[in-house]
């Protein structure tokens, strides 16, 4: 068997590279990823399904080099189809729009915040967009966790950050007009 492309790494680029590849089925794609495949969610071992949990049996087990004091960190990277998309805590955070925008003056035209905006979009499938700033088509399911869906302790963080007086943030990937601040600050 012949192909036209070979990725190697089944991880959130090598997937999606594969995936966009193969769609038109006109390139025959192979895709090599050194960790198992299991399909479906319901066939995820228990390692993989808790993503509060550090994963064991699905890490390359890398750590870093020692510091002066010989301690190491350890630094997780996933093995398995869908990498570290397989293992990770599932946050979806767009890049500041200020930093596609440096790119821009770094000599890289058409990678302006403006610019990738209908990419973005496209990625999604936000179920709570009520403002058309997110899609609704794309592959991707997004949702926020409403505040009664915490767990007591991750509330009594929020509750605490707000009685000292942060605004509560509903949506991180929406900036402000100005983009010249970190994080659109909606107030409830
Ligand atoms: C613990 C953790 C939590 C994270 N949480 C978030 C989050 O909540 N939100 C977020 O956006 N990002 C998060 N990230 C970051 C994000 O997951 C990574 O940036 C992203 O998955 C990297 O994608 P990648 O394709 O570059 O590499 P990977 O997804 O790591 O893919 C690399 C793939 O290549 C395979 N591979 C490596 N060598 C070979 C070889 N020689 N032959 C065959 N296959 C090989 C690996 O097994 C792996 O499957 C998290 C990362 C970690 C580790």
């Amino acid at each position: 068997m012949t192909f036209d492309v070979v990725v190697v790494g089944g991880g959130s680029a090598g997937c999606v590279a594969a995936a966009r590849l193969s769609s038109t089925g006109r390139l025959n794609v192979l895709l090599v990823e050194a960790g198992p495949d299991y399909g479906g969610l319901e066939d995820l071992p228990a390692d993989v399904a808790d993503s509060s949990a550090p994963t064991t049996d699905h890490d390359w087990g890398f750590v870093s080099e020692p510091d002066e004091a010989g301690r190491v960190t350890s630094l997780p990277r996933g093995r398995l189809m869908g990498g570290c998309s397989a293992t990770n805590g599932a946050f979806l955070m767009r890049a500041w729009p200020q930093d596609f925008d440096r790119w821009v003056t770094a000599g890289n035209p058409g990678w302006s915040f403006d610019e990738l905006l209908p990419w973005l979009r496209d990625l999604e499938n936000d179920a709570d967009d009520h403002d058309g700033w997110h899609g609704r088509c794309g592959p991707v399911p997004v949702r926020r966790t409403a505040y009664d869906e915490l767990a007591p302790v991750h509330r009594a963080f929020v509750d605490s950050a707000r009685a000292i007086g942060h605004p509560l943030v509903l949506d991180h990937n929406h900036p402000p007009r100005d983009r010249g601040r970190p994080v659109a600050a909606q107030r409830a």
